[in-house]
């Protein structure tokens, strides 16, 4: 195995997270209240960075409220021409800069994942969990709890540490499906 292929290795190695298991992992946790109230989240700014050499897709966009999301996704066969690709193509063209770039439709239970968000949902119910998961998109910032434990503080938010994702990632999630990007 030689440097770069051992680079790449690594970066997709980086992650035990994927598209998937953040949806319902999400669902799992919360009975899919996230899933169905991102159906009503705004997402503007949709910025899509491709890293050819890494096959790393980067997607950032931000909510009305002003949270700022990105998501990497990992193993991701994008190019700039149509020729350097083999199997299913789709085109993908990124509004922020008008540029059109091709791919092989993602594997969303395969492709390894990163996110963030700025919000306190990713915050508080998830960030420790992807932590763990090295699918934390962003630096984590720790937090103590100010209320004592359940029965006489407020429940835990994520009593069983599942590794999921807010609201806004989800809404992201559903408009990568939408346009083909997942399979
Ligand atoms: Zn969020």
């Amino acid at each position: 195995m030689n440097r770069s292929d051992y680079i790449l290795e690594l970066v997709e190695m980086a992650t035990k997270a994927t598209p998937k298991s953040l949806a319902t992992g999400t669902n799992r946790m919360d009975g899919g209240v996230r899933q169905g109230n991102s159906a009503f989240v705004q997402l503007l700014d949709i910025k899509i960075s491709p890293a050819f050499g890494t096959k790393m897709l980067t997607i950032s966009s931000r909510s009305k409220t002003g949270w700022i999301q990105s998501i990497q996704l990992f193993g991701v066969n994008v190019a700039q021409t149509k020729e350097e690709l083999t199997g299913k193509i789709i085109t993908l063209s990124d509004p922020a800069t008008k540029k059109t770039y091709y791919m092989n439709p993602i594997r969303q239970g395969e492709s390894g994942i990163r996110v963030s968000c700025n919000c306190p949902s990713l915050r508080f119910d998830f960030s420790y969990e992807l932590l763990q998961q090295g699918a934390l998109g962003r630096k984590f910032i720790p937090y103590t709890r100010k209320t004592p434990p359940p029965p006489l503080g407020r429940p835990y938010r994520n009593p069983n540490h599942i590794p999921g994702a807010c609201k806004h990632i989800l809404r992201l999630f559903t408009l990568m499906s939408n346009t083909g990007m997942f399979i």
